[in-house]
């Protein structure tokens, strides 16, 4: 751990200076506040955070930090599960003081600065019955989320959250800002779409937005996990016949002492069918009533606003866990899959899960080319999750986490999902995208970060690795 790396104090001096925004250095009272990240597995100590308030102070801190020979972290949001905004010794390039977002309500728009959370992306779009379709947890990074792909219960009607990207501004490795859209730099942005933390610094986005709301349905069902088989078989049947307004997942867990369940429910293993219907209300009824007539024992489902669904799950994934995950698509959820999940929950060391994601809808009629990301072709997208608090357990949850991905990998279709991927190299990096959008990423790279500037993400090598 490199606490106290020597900076230049006189360069340091002339940057903070001019700099707009706030660079916090480990002497300050704000430093231990401003190196935290989401996940509490990566408490590193940067030699310096730039609090950037502008696209001159990224210009500025880029230039700085090129110039000390620091390593960058760039932090959006700071949900990086693989600790990538942090780092030891360099510096942290922090948006998170730009943050505006502004809608255009007639061009159906929104402008996003790369600091903004979804709950503010949300709130600004929902105040003209407009969403971006985002994730499911309102205090993850626009940023970091919109360039991994972006999924979330509006996937199947309107699409990833990358299908709805307009244009983004960004800073390149060599101090130059740039626009970056389906003509302008359009090789760049094809790969800005699901390996967009390889090229540049985006200081902003643009959105196309979609009438969404202002109620939805949604809510959960929970059922003993002894009827794992029956209820996977009647999330399959559902999710064939659904329309793209319907978003379902099923998920095998441990129940945690968190809403929805009762206190009653904690440590039980269980199968949770969660839905959002964003069509008309009424229509929703036929969906859910099969799932109603299996008998949950809890059933929350209900309309809501959209507002409120986007920020339920927030407190049971709030800031300060220790969180490990793996990921991986599968083409069908058979039998033995749900066997095998069943087997391993019972091994759980503690709150685990392994939930599937319905893909299918407006994601499926996008090219799987047409963007870097990869795996929209499959049914179902799988997280293997486990959260926990003290360190000493961290053997015993990365380890289930890891076997249970082992035992499901024979069942996997092509590509992970980059955002949700922790372990780290080439041979990992060339698993998420094939290797055919790897040597497009690679050219890619070498266009526009030769000297691998940007490294603490899924790093493309600018060289083909043998
Ligand atoms: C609680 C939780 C819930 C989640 N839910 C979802 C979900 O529903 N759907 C989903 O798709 N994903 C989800 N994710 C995964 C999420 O998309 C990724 O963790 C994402 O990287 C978070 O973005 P961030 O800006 O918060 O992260 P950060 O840690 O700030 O950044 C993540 C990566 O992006 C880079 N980066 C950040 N900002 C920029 C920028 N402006 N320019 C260039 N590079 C940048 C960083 O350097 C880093 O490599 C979730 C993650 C968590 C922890």
């Amino acid at each position: 751990m490199e606490r106290d790396r020597g900076l230049d104090r006189r360069a340091l001096a002339a940057f903070a200076g001019t700099f707009g925004g706030r660079v916090v250095l480990p002497s300050d009272p704000e430093y231990d506040q401003a190196r935290v990240v989401w996940n509490a597995i990566f408490d590193r100590y940067p030699a310096c955070i730039a609090q950037c308030a502008s696209v001159p102070d990224v210009i500025a801190a880029l230039r700085f930090a090129r110039e000390q020979e620091l390593t960058i972290a760039v932090r959006g949001g700071g949900h990086s599960a693989a600790g990538f905004s942090t780092c030891n010794g360099g510096m942290v390039l922090d948006l998170r003081p730009i943050q505006a977002v502004s809608v255009d309500t007639g061009a159906g728009t929104a402008r996003v600065g790369a600091g903004a959370h979804l709950s503010q992306l949300d709130e600004a779009t929902q105040a003209a019955r407009l969403a971006c379709p985002v994730g499911v947890i309102g205090h993850t990074g626009v940023a970091g989320l919109t360039l991994g792909g972006g999924m979330g219960r509006l996937q199947r009607k309107y699409g990833l959250t990358i299908d709805s990207l307009l244009d983004v501004e960004l800073v390149t490795a060599d101090g130059r800002v740039v626009r970056a859209d389906e003509k302008e730099n359009a090789e760049l942005f094809w790969g800005l779409r699901g390996a967009g933390a390889n090229f540049g610094i985006v200081t902003s986005f643009r959105f196309r937005l979609h009438p969404v709301g202002p109620a939805v349905v949604q809510g959960v069902m929970v059922y003993p996990l002894e009827r794992a088989r029956e209820l996977a078989a009647l999330f399959r049947d559902l999710v064939a016949a659904a329309p793209d307004e319907l978003m379902m997942s099923l998920e095998f867990r441990i129940a945690t002492q968190y809403p929805p369940y009762s206190p009653g429910m904690a440590g039980r293993p269980v199968v949770l069918i969660e839905v959002t219907y964003c069509g008309l209300l009424e229509r929703s009824e036929r969906y859910v009533r099969p799932l109603k007539a299996a008998g949950p024992m809890l059933d929350t489902v209900q309309p809501r606003s959209y507002l409120a669904v986007q920020t339920r799950k927030d407190e049971m994934l709030t800031w300060g866990h220790r969180f490990y995950m793996k990921n991986a698509f599968f083409s069908r959820i058979t039998d033995e899959i749900v066997d095998l999940c069943a087997t391993r929950l019972c091994d759980a060391p503690g709150t685990c899960a392994v939930g599937f994601m319905a893909q299918g809808g407006a994601i499926a009629r996008v090219d799987e080319d047409a963007t870097a990301f990869t795996g929209r072709d499959a049914a179902f997208w799988c997280a293997v999750e486990t959260v926990w608090d003290e360190p000493t357990r961290d053997g015993a949850h990365i380890e289930w986490g890891r076997g249970t991905m082992a035992a499901l990998k024979p069942f996997t279709s092509r590509g992970h999902y980059v955002n949700d991927v922790i372990e780290a190299g080439q041979d990992v990096v060339r698993s998420i995208y094939g290797d055919e959008k790897y040597r497009r990423l690679v050219a890619l790279k070498q266009a526009w970060d030769p000297g691998n500037v940007f490294r603490l993400n899924h790093n493309i090598l600018p060289v083909q690795a043998s």
